[in-house]
């Protein structure tokens, strides 16, 4: 699933193909046609990323929303000519910039600003946006039972942090995953906030996840494979120590975690 970096930058390469002018919006596929006809040729204000979520604020007063969840995928195609489509196609927006396809989303739908107010009502601050509350987040870490692995991927307790970021996160704060939120210090979990934001951000800026610290360790450019930019993330043995890279399953995905550099 992609993390919250990569909403970020859809949001922000879309945008100058979609926003400012009116667009076509479908369904090729169908599944999407009775929302589609509803901003279909509407003016697009504005895409906001929150977390996971994307919202489209049409100048019709609706707003659109798309979850990508582990499937989703956008197709860009710049310029004018508007190209065939390819597969199933759930939602296409072209405007004289572009066409932006988009197939096998968890959510794609259109609805109110109230719609959207009661999405982002369940979600905990986005670490992206300038007007993040961390210390909601501290406060949702620090008062749970649940292990620190767990709570990062919950997007009550913060948004847009999936399963790469937690466990180098976790990892370059010295964290081991199965610690409770509770037993967590105001520091150890202000820490933790802090290396998401500045992780996330990284992610935006590069378009990838390189966690590890480039002044210290070689980064693979171009064709890397999983672990290759990480410390312990899908690795076999820790980047910094060399011990086995251990797993423990936490909020429903594998967390990876080096039992030496992450002690209890
Ligand atoms: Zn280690």
């Amino acid at each position: 699933m992609p993390e919250g970096h990569t909403i970020h930058r859809i949001a922000k390469d879309h945008s100058p193909i979609l926003v400012g002018q009116p667009v076509a919006v479908s369904s090729p596929q169908g599944r999407f046609d009775s929302d589609a006809a509803l901003v279909d040729g509407s003016v697009l204000q504005r895409i906001e990323p929150i977390g996971k979520h994307l919202f489209y604020w049409w100048s019709n007063g609706l707003v659109g929303h798309v979850h990508l969840g582990l499937f989703g995928k956008f197709r860009v195609a710049k310029g004018p000519e508007v190209p065939d489509v390819v597969g199933q196609v759930r939602m296409r927006m072209s405007t004289d910039a572009g066409t932006i396809d988009l197939a096998g989303p968890t959510d794609c739908s259109i609805g109110t600003a109230d719609d959207r107010d009661r999405i982002v009502a369940r979600l905990g601050p986005d670490p992206l946006r300038r007007d993040a509350n961390a210390d909601v987040a501290i406060e949702r870490m620090r008062k749970s039972k649940q292990t620190i692995g767990a709570l990062l991927l919950d997007q009550k307790v913060l948004a847009g942090v999936g399963n790469v970021f937690r466990a180098e996160a976790l990892f370059v704060n010295g964290i081991h995953p199965s610690r409770a939120g509770v037993d967590l210090s105001v520091e150890e979990a202000r820490a933790l906030w802090v290396t998401i934001v500045a992780m996330l951000k990284q992610g935006v800026k590069d378009n990838r996840i390189i966690t590890i610290d480039r002044r210290e360790f070689p980064v693979t450019r171009g064709r890397a494979r999983r672990g290759d930019n990480t410390y312990v993330y899908h690795r076999d043995i820790c980047l910094r120590c060399g011990t086995p890279v251990q797993i423990v399953e936490l909020g429903g995905r594998a967390c990876y975690y080096c039992p030496v550099c992450q002690p209890r």
